[in-house]
């Protein structure tokens, strides 16, 4: 069964109508990036997914079960958890208390500040210090071991790499491919093509709010998805 189904979603700002009719399934244990340019409603939908963003129509169903209605709490409880983007954490609070606030709404299950700190060596020498005075890097790494101790079923990570270092984000990227390797659901947002495809078994492209290609990614060939992510064959069609 799916982890994940998205039915037909439209999602709307006021009038600008930035989600349209968008299907798509995340499998159990699958990583699924969510790619496209600025603006094509991947963040929306993310949020839509976790419960912050109300569709005007469609089904968001999880493990086969309708959570369209279902409020965001609730949808913690029940095994989402999403590192939104720009981190939001508690910046007075150490890490540590960060990460136990994670666990404060979740599920039980396996994770606790010391799995985290296994994922993330890089925090272990930063449990005790507010995380408004860490670097970006391990804010970002903070983030995502919080969502972590609600103990999903499905995390949704929007955009982990934006503003990081290069050598930052290699770091982060070595800490999740464990973690993608070890069977967790994921569905990731991502603006760099290259580290999407590294680690995701999927991928879907969006473009203006809709999805203009999907596929494994063993066997896109990378063209056809720049191509999606910029329009261009739409382009070279309406020339
Ligand atoms: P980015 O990579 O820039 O975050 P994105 O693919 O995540 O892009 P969204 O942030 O979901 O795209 O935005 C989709 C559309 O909705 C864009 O046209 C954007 O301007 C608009 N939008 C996003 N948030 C709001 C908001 N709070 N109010 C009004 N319009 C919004």
């Amino acid at each position: 069964m799916s982890a994940l189904t998205v039915k037909s979603l439209d999602l709307h700002h006021g009038l600008l109508h930035a989600v349209r009719e968008v299907s798509f399934e995340v499998a159990s244990g699958e990583v699924l990036a969510l790619v496209g340019a600025n603006g094509a409603g991947k963040t929306t939908l993310l949020r839509a997914i976790a419960g912050a963003h109300r569709p005007t129509a469609g089904r968001i169903e999880l493990d086969g079960q309708d959570i369209t209605q279902v409020p965001a709490h609730r949808r913690v409880a029940m095994g989402i958890a999403l590192v939104p983007e720009g981190r939001r954490l508690f910046t007075q609070m150490t890490v540590e208390e960060n990460l136990l606030v994670g666990r404060l709404a979740g599920r039980k299950g396996p994770w606790t500040v010391r799995k985290v700190l296994e994922t993330f060596p890089n925090l272990e020498a930063r449990l005790k210090a507010r995380t408004g005075t860490l670097s970006g890097g391990e804010q970002q790494a903070t983030a995502i071991g919080r969502a972590l101790m609600s103990n999903p079923s499905l995390l949704l990570l929007d955009e982990v790499s934006l503003g990081l270092s290069p050598i930052a984000i290699e770091r982060l990227y070595d800490s999740l491919k464990g973690l993608m390797q070890s069977g967790t659901t994921v569905l990731l947002v991502e603006q760099d093509l290259s580290r999407a495809l590294g680690v995701a078994q999927r991928v879907v492209c969006m473009l203006e709010g809709r999805v203009v290609l999907e596929g494994p990614t063993a066997s896109l060939p990378r063209e056809a998805v720049t191509e999606a992510y910029f329009g261009v064959g739409r382009e070279r069609a309406m020339a």
